[in-house]
């Protein structure tokens, strides 16, 4: 089970270093993993303030190159050196206003892999693909790309999450139905079997994303595919943050 916390564009470093403080308590006797993702800038500080706690610390986008004229980019070395365990890769508001493809996605994975980062891979449908009936052709498309060339080993290795998050649920209030959300996961699951053996995908955690509140979680991380959540909104409240991390 692993809850992390998406916190988009917001705080400052020090707000940052700050609100993981105040969590510390608040999730120390989680049974969950307990991931925060915060902007690049306020990666050390927030690594600083965790250290030594259960609160892990994630990314939330990298370079897939190593180091080079890429300006404004940061290297998957750079996130780890700077405290970061998990970094998020191809979420919906990267593909959606930065250009992030399924190939990009699968040579982030890559490298965030092979630098010793724990990725989690974002894949979900727009509302209009749900509409159309084609959720799992298009979840499944995301998920087998964005995994190409990475042996089971690997898979295993990395501890590489995927969280499923339909773009209609994220940050609109309007949460998938625990068996919309199961369903999915389930679809995803399937897909690992069909790719590294049953046993495998067993162990891999998939994440349920989209509108997750301290009033939600409890059902949705009941569901038997879904291994935790990925919470945007609700992760900037250190109460809310607390209920979903319990969950
Ligand atoms: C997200 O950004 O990953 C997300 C799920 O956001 P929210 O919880 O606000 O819908």
């Amino acid at each position: 089970m692993i809850v992390a916390g998406n916190w988009k564009m917001n705080k400052t470093p020090s707000e940052a270093a700050a609100f993981v403080k105040e969590l510390i308590p608040r999730v120390k006797g989680a049974k969950s993993e307990v991931v925060v993702a915060a902007p690049f800038v306020a990666l050390p500080g927030v690594a600083e303030a965790a250290r030594g706690t259960n609160i892990k610390v994630a990314a939330q986008n990298m370079h897939y190159e190593a180091k080079g004229a890429y300006t404004g980019e940061v290297s998957a070395d750079m996130l780890k050196d700077a405290g970061a365990d998990y970094v998020i890769i191809g979420h919906s508001e990267r593909r959606q206003y930065f250009g992030e493809t399924d190939e990009t996605v699968n040579r982030k994975v890559q490298a965030a892999t092979a630098a010793g980062l724990i990725p989690i891979v974002c894949v979900g449908e727009s509302l209009a693909q749900r509409e159309q009936g084609i959720t799992p052709e298009v979840v499944r498309r995301q998920v087998k790309i964005a995994l190409l060339g990475v042996s089971a080993e690997t898979l295993l290795s990395s501890g590489l999450v995927i969280a499923y998050e339909p773009i209609w649920a994220i940050g609109t209030g309007k949460t998938a139905t625990n068996e919309q959300a199961n369903e999915v996961c389930h679809t995803i699951r399937m897909l690992l079997a069909e790719l590294y053996g049953a046993e495998a995908a067993a162990k891999v955690s998939i994440q349920y994303g989209g509108s997750v509140t301290a009033a939600n979680a409890k059902e949705l991380f009941a569901m038997p595919d879904i291994n935790g959540g990925l919470v945007g909104g609700a992760s900037l409240k250190a109460a809310d943050f607390e209920v979903i991390a319990n969950a």
